[in-house]
């Protein structure tokens, strides 16, 4: 591979991958001064389109009472990402967010009051959720998605696109 192709996927790489949102270490990332906390919504925090659950709510009352900001990036329309907010209490949102382009989570910083290095980013997907918050400069976290089975056809066809990206992105840093 090339160095400008190397240049060029590395854009595409998380900063980290965890198994699962609810597995996170928090506690570390408060420690490193991280103030806030963005999330994409499907197959993220639950299932594609299915609503907040108890598990969803806990981790944002959690998270809130240890002090952070959180909010949502969404590709998915306003009713959805609006039902979710206000179920886990009323999160900053941004729905028919344009990921990968960076505008969107840069607007929820601001609204947060915070810059993109106090963020981190939570989300499912390398070529919109990842891409996305590295243009913004954002530290991404991919995470297993919830249950690929409730993909839309669209995310089928980009998760087999993510696979020999992951595959490089593994060997890079993990072998
Ligand atoms: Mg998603």
């Amino acid at each position: 591979m090339s160095s400008s192709a190397g240049g060029g996927i590395r854009k595409l790489y998380p900063g980290e991958m965890a198994e699962s949102v609810y597995a996170y270490d928090f506690d570390g990332a408060l420690k490193k001064g991280i103030k806030g906390v963005l999330f994409d919504i499907d197959n993220t925090l639950v299932p594609h389109d299915a609503p907040a659950d108890d598990r969803a709510r806990a981790l944002m009352e959690e998270l809130r009472a240890r002090g952070l900001s959180l909010g949502l990036v969404s590709n998915n329309h306003e009713p959805r990402v609006k039902s979710f907010s206000e179920a886990c209490g009323g999160l900053d949102y941004v729905f028919l967010s344009h990921k990968p382009k960076p505008d969107a989570y840069l607007r929820l910083c601001r609204k947060l009051g915070l810059s993109a290095s106090q963020v981190i980013f939570f989300g499912d997907q390398l070529f919109t959720d990842i891409w996305g918050a590295n243009n913004a400069g954002i530290h991404s976290i991919l995470v297993e998605p919830i249950d690929k089975s409730t993909d839309i056809p669209r995310i089928k066809l980009k998760r087999q696109l993510e696979k020999p990206i992951l595959c490089l992105y593994k060997k890079r840093f993990f072998l």
